[in-house]
């Protein structure tokens, strides 16, 4: 669990988003953040041994069983972050406004180096959820299961 990447892609005497640190948490919270970036996407953070692991989804997290979408695995990000919500300047890595569609705690099921399963609850999405990669790098794909 590293946060060099987040700190290599941003400056944070030009971003709003928080800098954060390794923190040795071990609650279980998520976020899902819409983000009108270029390409509009939601992004959705699972706190994990310290940071959040985040997910770029084009399409947005389904809220309905049977719907699948794909996930792009994106470096992690600080605890921090669950509670930003900004504008990203223009010309900066990420640019445009992100909101918060939905946070809340989740449980997780199971979680192996291909597939992770967890049920989330917050206020809009709640239920069980698959995230399963890919042989492809990056790629996930993340259903509703029940
Ligand atoms: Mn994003």
């Amino acid at each position: 669990m590293s946060l060099k990447t987040y700190w290599s892609k941003r400056n944070f005497s030009t971003t709003p988003e928080p800098k954060g640190e390794l923190l040795k948490t071990r609650r279980h919270r998520f976020v899902v953040q819409s983000h009108y970036a270029k390409h509009f996407h939601q992004d959705f953070r699972l706190e994990m041994e310290g940071v959040l692991k985040s997910w770029a989804v084009p399409k947005g997290v389904p809220e309905k069983v049977g719907k699948k979408v794909l996930a792009l695995s994106v470096e992690d990000h600080p605890i921090d972050y669950l509670n930003f919500s900004g504008i990203i300047p223009k010309g900066l890595y990420g640019a445009g406004r992100v909101e918060v569609f939905d946070k809340g705690k989740y449980e997780l099921i199971e979680k192996a180096e291909n597939r992770i399963v967890f049920k989330l609850k917050g206020k809009k999405l709640k239920g069980e959820y698959t995230l399963l990669k890919f042989k492809k790098p990056n790629q996930w794909l993340l259903f509703k299961i029940k």
